[in-house]
């Protein structure tokens, strides 16, 4: 059975990455790109997601496995590095019933709130007007990057 997928007539994440729409992207590789999302749902939340458009974890390539782990790594090392939470949360949604609402696979990364957990429902929109970061692998290399 195929999973129910959310309608979308473009990918925005794959508008983001054409530079179509502003957002912050902390890094962009070959195979995969890490965003800050504008629903920070954590004390620092971000999307690790392939470059290539694939719907959902099912259609990772093999090649993308690996880089996709360890840019979740990296992430939740930076995310442990700038807020010291007390725990750091990692999910991934697949198809409309697991609430999946935008059609690229993207591992949310967010260090856990004072009082625990992260934020669920409507949360405030960061806005990425002016926010559009350089890509350079090598922007990334300090400590918290590692
Ligand atoms: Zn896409």
């Amino acid at each position: 059975m195929a999973l129910s997928m959310p309608p979308a007539d473009r990918c925005p994440f794959c508008d983001y990455l054409a530079g179509l729409h502003p957002v912050t992207v902390l890094e962009q590789g070959e195979q995969v790109a890490i965003l800050v999302t504008r629903e920070q749902r954590g004390q620092g939340h971000v999307l690790v997601i392939p470059i290539a458009h694939r719907p959902t974890v099912i259609d990772v390539a093999p090649a993308e496995e690996q880089q996709l782990m360890n840019a979740v790594r990296r992430a939740a090392r930076a995310i442990a590095a700038v807020y010291d939470p007390g725990g750091i949360a990692v999910w991934q949604n697949n198809g409309v019933p697991a609430h999946q609402t935008v059609p690229h696979v993207h591992f949310h990364v967010a260090g856990t709130l004072p009082e625990g957990g992260t934020r669920s429902g409507e949360v405030p929109r960061l806005d990425h007007r002016r926010d559009r970061q350089a890509s350079q692998p090598s922007s990334l290399s300090g400590p918290a990057w590692g």
